[in-house]
């Protein structure tokens, strides 16, 4: 869960969680459905996925990896969370290389260099890796992530409260807070969409459930196809939902973020005269299936009732 987001805001999720799934055989058992309503508003629904994937796969093996090799094999594990795992839970020599302890070892090393930088990391990696204390590795992840989180901030490192100052290239050469060097992120693209909102007579509206790899990749959502405008969109969102779809008065603009670019989604309100073939019909307040939290927003401030009206 804390690959990609803060800690404060998975710690409500990470207990519910855990109470849903208290052991890796019960989490090995779960439907993907229970798992990723379960995970619905932490975003990044791979993770969910890796992790039951990962769960099932324990199961079947019988027992946790205990080296980061062998962690490394299951879904969703990379070289940081597999080195983590393996040295705090293990007591294996790894070094648990994540970007807060990156930007600690830029400028413990005195690097002027970006933390993008191939060779940077690789200088950084065999500085740690010299000093990592053998048998006692997981506390010297655990001490650099702190020290990342608390102490060597990114904007404005605070030295003077740092316990390893004295051995510190940066502070010596007063370089704390220009290191490490910033790139510029390329400014993320905006993309466009025409989303339908059909409503049956009881006011329910027509969720579909994305395709795995996709946008929300397994959860439920208005049927949406890119796009500017109903008349261009229409033919995609009758051949998704399988049936004609009429225009009514609704449409309201709703953005949202995703990690590589910004999107903006047109939502038209359309009746259908026909069953849909694909998807299925869900209460706007209290829907059961898994949606994506800013889904489940936008059904949330929906005017109510079957009929619709104009509004943004
Ligand atoms: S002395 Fe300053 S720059 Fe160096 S590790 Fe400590 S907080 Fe970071």
């Amino acid at each position: 869960m804390l690959q990609q987001t803060r800690a404060e805001v998975v710690v409500p999720y990470y207990r519910r969680f855990l109470r849903a799934f208290p052991t890796v055989q019960a989490l090995a058992t779960a439907s993907e459905q229970d798992v990723l309503r379960a995970w619905a508003g932490l975003g990044y629904y791979a993770r969910a996925r890796n992790l039951l994937r990962a769960a099932r796969e324990v199961v079947r093996r019988g027992a946790f990896p205990a080296t980061a090799a062998e962690w490394r094999r299951l879904p969703g594990v990379g070289q940081y969370t597999a080195a983590a795992v393996a040295s705090i839970a293990f007591g294996q020599d790894e070094l648990a290389l994540d970007s807060n302890v990156l930007r600690v070892g830029l400028r413990l090393v005195g690097l002027k260099a970006s933390p993008a930088e191939a060779a940077a990391r690789r200088a950084v990696e065999a500085a740690l890796r010299a000093i990592l204390p053998a048998g006692r590795a997981g506390d010297f992840n655990q001490a650099l992530m702190d020290l990342g989180a608390t102490v060597c901030l990114p904007r404005a490192p605070r030295c003077e409260a740092c316990p390893v100052r004295d051995w510190c290239r940066a502070y010596h050469r007063g370089l704390a807070d220009r290191l490490p060097l910033r790139r510029l992120a390329p400014p993320r693209p905006h993309r466009r969409f025409v989303a339908a909102l059909v409503r049956d007579e009881r006011g329910r509206v027509l969720l579909v459930r994305q395709p795995s790899g996709g946008l929300w990749g397994g959860l439920w959502t208005l049927p949406y196809v890119p796009g500017t405008s109903w008349r261009q969109a229409r033919p995609a969102l009758e051949r998704l939902v399988g049936v004609p779809l009429h225009r009514d008065h609704l449409e309201l603009t709703f953005r949202h973020t995703f990690t590589h670019f910004h999107a903006t989604f047109r939502v038209v309100g359309a009746r259908t005269r026909k069953v849909p073939g694909g998807g299925r019909f869900a209460s706007p307040n209290r829907p059961t299936l898994p949606l994506p939290a800013p889904v489940a927003q936008l059904l949330r401030r929906l005017p109510s009732g079957a009929e619709s009206s104009s509004g943004r």
